[in-house]
């Protein structure tokens, strides 16, 4: 398998795949180490989580330049993300004594009756590439602690930053036959849903998901589904600041280059406010900087699959074709690197795909509507359920839209961000379960019900 640097194209290495009996083999692997690690006590797991926890603070120069080489992340932001990676462990470390404690229901009656929560076992994380720190964190740290075996498999497109994590969780203490590492494409995928395992944890695209949901149906066991998404921000006619409201739709927009799952997808702005917000929008838009990712000023870098590029100049042609103003950008970069010019649709409507698709890349439409009520309509025009978002001065006005979302997660005057105290899930094509959070802790384990006498 070739690593491809995105922002070059250049070659970084040549990397062998696991095959199903390799795959096979470092399950059976796990199997053994499994049980030896459930009965280490907790706190001496939570204790090699503590010092994964400093060495990616230790070994973040290295750590943030291989996430930037290849997926095409602005340094800044690589760094950021193993930031955010550490502030999520630190939340794992801090609350999972409490949640995974033995709970005791009734003390006193003649029956008494306690909770004891157990380990799945082993699970698969099959991971996606645009933040595989933070999304492998959600997954891998709470089932380490929890007791369980882990086969991981990052994407293909961030597989050295996924060899990265399994050299500092064995650094840090997690035995080899506890963690693995699963390298490959699809096809190494698809060789862990062939095996016995204990649940199933995925992040990736609706379509994938799907597939793992339909093979994985038939074992009866956990699967986790946190998928792709399109989601709404809306801006009310009531604002203060149209140039900060802007600047903060467009952060959400193009972070990481449009690659976040909880990205601002489409924007919806009241009538009074359109042409005010458009050209706000605008202005700051021509001002991102695209370029070599390694820079310290660049703000959009190239986008980590060459696939993405035709997808975008598709969307971007069938939005002018459906009447579209296109305001800036607009086009693939000439010459090396799969960058793509930030872009921005205005006049937007729901025939476009722009705005019914997942761009997944640093481009936005804009709609305008006329009230509340058509927000809300078009907001929950979508097989997506992840996030939305709404701007106002008045919160009981926003959360009359925000209860109207049948999203995992709703923002008032906020949008793009994930916290480690709340879970993170999905509705809809958007996915199943929940991580992060107190109930992102008990996802990695299972309730026995004690009913003791004498
Ligand atoms: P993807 O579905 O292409 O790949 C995800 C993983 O699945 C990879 O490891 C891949 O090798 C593996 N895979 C591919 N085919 C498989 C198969 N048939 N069987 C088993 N495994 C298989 O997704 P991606 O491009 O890596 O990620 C981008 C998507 O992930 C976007 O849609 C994004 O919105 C979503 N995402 C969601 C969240 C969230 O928290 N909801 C977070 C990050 C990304």
């Amino acid at each position: 398998m070739r690593i491809i640097n995105p922002a070059t194209e250049e070659v970084i290495q040549e990397i062998a795949e696991d095959t199903p009996e390799t795959i096979t083999e470092k399950y059976e692997l796990v199997k053994k180490g499994q049980k030896d690690w459930a009965a280490v006590p907790l706190e001496k797991r939570i204790n090699a989580i503590e010092k994964f926890y400093s060495l990616l603070d230790e070994r973040k120069d290295e750590l943030a330049a291989t996430l930037t080489r290849e997926v095409g992340k602005p340094l800044q932001q690589s760094y950021n993300e193993i930031n955010g990676a550490r502030k999520r462990i630190e939340y794992f470390i801090r609350n999972s004594a409490r949640w995974l404690a033995d709970e005791w229901i009734t003390e006193e009656d003649a029956t008494r009756e306690k909770i004891v929560y157990e380990p799945l076992g082993i699970i698969a994380n099959i991971s996606a590439w645009n933040y595989p720190y933070l999304v492998g964190v959600n997954v891998v740290i709470p089932a380490l602690i929890g007791g369980n075996g882990v086969l991981y498999k990052p994407s293909e497109f961030s597989t050295l930053t996924g060899l990265h994590i399994q050299r500092l969780l064995y650094l840090a203490g997690i035995p080899e036959d506890v963690f693995e590492i699963v390298i490959g494409k699809g096809a190494a995928g698809k060789a862990l849903l062939d095996l016995p395992l204990n649940g199933y944890f995925f992040t990736g695209s609706y379509n994938t998901g799907k597939y793992i949901a339909e093979q994985t149906a038939r074992k009866m066991v956990s699967v986790q589904l946190e998928l792709g998404g399109k989601d709404p921000l809306y801006v009310m006619d009531d604002i203060d600041d149209v140039n900060a409201v802007a600047a903060a739709a467009l952060e959400g927009a193009v972070y990481n280059t449009g690659q976040s799952c909880c990205a601002v997808e489409r924007i919806y702005v009241q009538e009074k406010i359109y042409d005010h917000f458009v050209d706000a929008f605008t202005a700051q838009a021509k001002k991102l900087v695209m370029g070599n990712p390694t820079d310290k000023t660049t703000e959009i870098g190239p986008v980590s699959r060459k696939e993405q590029l035709a997808l975008l100049e598709a969307q971007v042609e069938d939005a002018r074709k459906q009447g579209g103003r296109v305001l800036v950008g607009g086009h693939r970069r000439e010459g090396k690197g799969y960058f793509f010019e930030p872009t921005v649709v205005a006049d937007a409507n729901h025939n476009m795909k722009l705005m019914m698709e997942e761009s997944f890349g640093p481009v936005i439409g804009i709609q305008k509507v006329k009230d509340d009520n058509e927000a809300v309509e078009m907001m929950k025009d979508t097989p997506y359920g992840l996030t939305a978002a709404v701007y106002s001065k008045n919160q009981a006005r926003a959360e009359a839209v925000m209860k109207q979302m049948n999203t995992g997660t709703v923002y008032w005057n906020c949008c793009d961000r994930v916290s480690a105290a709340l879970p993170w899930s999905g509705r809809k094509n958007s996915g199943l379960g929940a991580t992060l959070s107190y109930i992102g802790i008990r996802a990695f384990v299972q309730p026995k019900a004690y009913h003791l006498r004498g």
